[in-house]
Formats: structure tokens, C-alpha cells, sequence
């Protein structure tokens, strides 16, 4: 996942990715830790653009994903779609100790740093997958959620738990902070 200076003939290259999760560490940790499972392939379709030593790159992606429901907490599948765009500048060398300010001044100008003529796709690519997941993931607009009290998918059934007062649990925990302070 990385292109030479050289490849972009006349300043312009058009360029498709289609990847494994495997090209992008992160997307395990991210189904491990968030429930969130991209399938492969996932791709992307990029176009570069050199300026100077600038390069430019308006880029999409697609990709389908496994989300887990917010409110109900069902798998189900989303397809992602995002555009973004990425500005490659050649690192200029400076002194060491002048380093971590170079990393911070990149970050304020949305700027990724390439040496060596070559320029390295994968992290730029990863933080777009990563961005383009939803927040807070909901199976469907109308998702009615799991009751609160009793757990039932109230997409599939209804209890009767709205039907008593409200509510016994709310009563107990505040009991149970006073009980505390004490
Ligand atoms: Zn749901
Ligand atoms: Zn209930």
C-alpha cells in the first residue's frame, strides 16, 4: 500500500484498492474491542494528484460492515461509503529535537508527511475506514430497543413493564447512595 513519486506519470494517477482486512492491523482490534467487523474486500478508489511536491488525493471508499445495534444490541450489516481527501508534503529535514513539532504542525494542516519519494497509504487509508463507522449504531430508524427493566427485544415482543410505575430500580439506587455518604 505504498506509491513511488515515479508512478504518478505526468503529475496524475488514478488508482483502485481492493484489500483484505489483514492490510489494516487495526480493524482486528476494532472487532475485538468494538464489535465492529468489516468484510473484505475493502476498497478504495484514488486519485493523485502532483503539484510541486504536493500531492493531492480525492479518494472514496466502500466496504460492508457487521455493527452490533445500540438499542437493541442485534448484528446486523451496513454498507459504508466516504469520500475524503489527503495532502502529501515532503518531509523536510530539520534537527531532532525539532521532530515532535514537525508531527504537530502536520496535524494542524491536515498534512501527511512522505520521505524518500514514496508515499505510505496505509495509515491515511486505515483512519478513513475507521472514521467512516457510525458512532452509534442503530439496526434500523424505527429500532424500538430492549425494555430496560425486563430485556425483551420489543422489535419481536412486548412486555409489560411500562404498564407498572415508575420505578422500583431508580428508587433502590438512590437509597443505596445515601446509604453510602453515610
Ligand atoms: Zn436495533
Ligand atoms: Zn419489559
Amino acid at each position: 500500500m505504498r506509491l513511488e513519486l515515479k508512478d504518478l506519470k505526468e503529475g496524475l494517477l488514478e488508482q483502485e484498492y481492493s484489500c483484505g482486512s489483514k492490510d489494516f492491523p487495526v480493524l482486528s482490534e476494532l472487532a475485538d474491542e468494538a464489535d465492529v467487523r468489516f468484510r473484505e474486500p475493502l476498497y478504495f478508489k484514488l486519485r493523485l494528484q502532483k503539484t510541486g511536491q504536493i500531492v493531492e488525493v480525492d479518494g472514496s471508499l466502500s466496504a460492508a460492515v457487521g455493527l452490533k445495534c445500540g438499542r437493541c444490541l442485534q448484528p446486523f450489516e451496513q454498507q459504508l461509503a466516504a469520500d475524503f481527501a489527503l495532502t502529501f508534503s515532503p518531509l523536510v529535514e530539520r534537527e531532532e529535537d525539532a521532530a515532535e513539532e514537525v508531527e504537530l504542525e502536520a496535524d494542524e494542516l491536515g498534512l501527511i508527511y512522505y520521505r524518500d519519494e514514496i508515499l505510505e497509504l496505509r495509515e491515511p487509508l486505515q483512519e478513513q475506514l475507521i472514521m467512516s463507522v457510525p458512532i452509534g449504531p442503530c439496526c434500523q430508524e424505527k429500532c424500538q430497543g430492549l425494555c430496560p427493566e425486563c430485556g425483551t427485544d420489543l422489535n419481536k415482543a412486548k412486555c409489560t413493564c411500562a404498564k407498572k410505575p415508575f420505578n422500583n430500580k431508580f428508587g433502590a439506587l438512590a437509597d443505596l447512595k445515601v446509604e453510602k455518604s453515610k
